[in-house]
């Protein structure tokens, strides 16, 4: 065959496959346009996971009808005229090919009217080929109807996954959008059902709510607003009890736009770093603005990506955001107390939303520091009551020690001469070749905490000190708890191997569980963790402590509505 031109059709089709890949991907790019034509209500309607129909309603600023040809034609578009445009971009849509694309690869129905228009457009397109235009009744604002998807390209609908696994993919995208819009309607309906629907009067906390449950949603902490930067941050962290074993409700916004960028996502895991266990993941949602012109969203038709002028900026922007915010107000467990009697009213207990409500603390009470609180006793052997100025505290008396002895380590590390326990007779451990490799590996790590570690032989090596802080341990079980079970990429940074050495030292190092302590032990622990920066959870990101507020207990026993 010779060299030829391909017709538009089959050239559309090619390149659809860039910007659709799965019916999400048809959905954000609705969604996307929706937000741009300034709709207020946004209606996504599927049918089988979106392989069926795809519906996108809004009551945007419409298409008028003069335009409404050139709308799904390739490289069309109201939103950019000249290359200056494209250097500083504020709409979410610019490259003029999403309809273009989705019509090519379905059987796509336009229907249309702006406000200064008295009848509404219809426009067919199936598989690329442009149908007749007619008039058409309709409301104000936009509906694109997407059918049969894929159906000319039969080798793109076999990759398709499940109707339920696409319906997944939407859901998660639609709630996104909810969530960083709350000032916008938003109502998704699968297969008939309403899966979710927002109120759009711009209360974040609700949209959470609505997502998450009110329960997760009253521990999320909003992020002070830092107004001097050029780069701001705003949105929500989770407090750490409330985790998940994947990153997936990270949510990243950037002006306006979901992205999924594994860097900034990591700016927000490390910002955890100590909160969090390893292998749990925060819940968070971020819109990071910046100055369009320092960044391109033009990098992959998809518009997924971002690539930023100043990458390493934005990262410890948003960590920094991130981390302020947990030190600052990491709120207490709310503890759960089962009322025994309330009013002769037993069974509204168990209702669900009644009993979240009434025992949920709000997170904001939650001030940097603790009061100063006063040991009343010790319970099980396990748990230290104090009493505070605004309640009751219960404190877990290992992960309370966990905290206090990584403060000391950590504040080791930091200074210029760790201060360490000598040995009077320096103890040598024999190590298997795995373990000596790890402690190779890892000797300037533990030199900074505080170890004096010197090789004996092939895979012996002598500990001459410990670090002060965990003296109670033996040399040799110190050394151990360092190489035992841990395997190397479990640390990606260096700053975070110190930290979570640490942390695994004082783990063992701490009083246990089941351990008698004297009255003078426990206000020794309980005004050492006075001091500390982050004294509501342990190293791991378990809480050290629950509050029960004098409110609480008057709503307990009857003494307030
Ligand atoms: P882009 O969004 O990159 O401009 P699209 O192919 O997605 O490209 O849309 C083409 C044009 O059609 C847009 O520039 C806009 O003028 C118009 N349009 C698309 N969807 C809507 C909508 N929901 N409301 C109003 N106008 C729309
Ligand atoms: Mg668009």
């Amino acid at each position: 065959m010779p060299i030829h031109a391909l017709s538009d059709e089959v050239s559309s089709a090619i390149a659809a496959g860039e910007v659709v890949e799965r019916p999400s991907s048809i959905v954000k790019e609705l969604i996307e346009n929706s937000l741009d034509a300034a709709a207020t209500t946004i209606q996504v309607q599927i049918k089988d996971g979106g392989k069926s129909l795809i519906e996108v309603a809004d009551n945007g600023s419409g298409i008028p009808h003069r335009e409404v040809a050139l709308a799904v034609e390739r490289y069309s578009t109201s939103k950019l005229d000249t290359i200056d445009d494209l250097r500083a971009i504020r709409t979410l849509g610019f490259r003029g090919e999403a309809l273009a694309s989705i019509a090519s690869v379905s059987r796509m129905v336009l229907t249309t009217r702006p406000v200064a228009e008295q009848v509404g457009t219809r426009l067919q397109v199936a598989g690329g080929r442009v149908g007749e235009i007619e008039a058409a009744g309709t409301s104000e604002g936009t509906i694109v109807q997407v059918k049969d998807l894929f159906y000319n390209v039969p080798a793109r609908k076999r990759f398709l996954k499940s109707d339920t696994t696409e319906r997944g993919w939407i859901s998660r995208l639609v709630t996104r959008y909810a969530m960083a819009y709350p000032e916008r309607r938003f109502e998704f309906i699968s297969d008939g059902r309403i899966k979710l629907q927002t109120s759009g009067n711009g209360d974040p906390i609700e949209v959470l709510a609505e997502v998450y449950g009110l329960e997760v949603a009253q521990q999320m902490i909003p992020i002070p607003k830092a107004s001097s930067e050029r780069i701001t941050v705003s949105g929500f962290v989770g407090a750490p009890f409330v985790n998940r074993s994947n990153r997936r409700e990270i949510t990243l916004f950037v002006n306006g736009r979901w992205i999924q960028d594994l860097g900034l996502g990591s700016a927000v895991t490390q910002a955890y770093h100590t909160f969090l266990m390893v292998g749990r993941y925060p819940i968070a949602l971020l819109a990071i603005e910046v100055p369009p012109e320092t960044m391109d969203v033009n990098v992959h038709p998809a518009k997924a990506e971002i690539r930023f002028e100043n990458p390493g900026l934005v990262f410890s922007i948003v960590q920094r955001a991130v981390r302020a915010t947990l030190l600052g107000q990491s709120p207490i467990q709310p503890v759960s107390v089962e009322p025994i009697w309330s009013g002769g009213r037993l069974a509204q207990t168990f209702e669900g939303s009644d009993r979240v409500e009434r025992t949920l603390e709000p997170a904001a009470q939650s001030t940097m520091g603790l009061p100063v609180l006063r040991p009343v006793g010790q319970v099980g052997a396990t748990y230290l009551v104090a009493e505070g100025p605004d309640g009751v505290y219960l404190i877990d008396q290992h992960a309370a020690h966990e905290r206090v002895l990584f403060d000391k380590l950590m504040a080791q590390v930091e200074s210029e001469f760790p201060e360490s326990q000598g040995l009077l007779q320096a103890e040598t451990v024999e190590l298997t070749e795995g373990e000596a490799e790890l402690v190779e590996s890892n000797l300037g790590v533990l030199e900074s905490l505080g170890f004096a570690i010197e090789s004996f032989g092939a895979r012996a090596y002598r500990v001459r000190s410990v670090p002060a802080a965990v003296s109670n341990l033996s040399p040799e079980r110190a050394l151990r708890v360092v190489v035992e079970d841990f395997e190397e990429d479990e640390m990606p940074l260096a700053a975070e191997k110190e930290a979570r050495l640490a942390a695994r030292i004082c783990k063992r190092a701490a009083i246990k569980a089941g351990q008698v302590l004297s009255l003078e032990e426990q206000r020794q622990l309980i005004s050492d963790l006075e001091q500390s920066s982050s004294p509501r959870t342990c190293p791991h990101g378990r809480p050290t402590m629950v509050h029960l507020s004098v409110a609480a207990l008057e709503r307990q026993f009857g003494r307030r509505g």
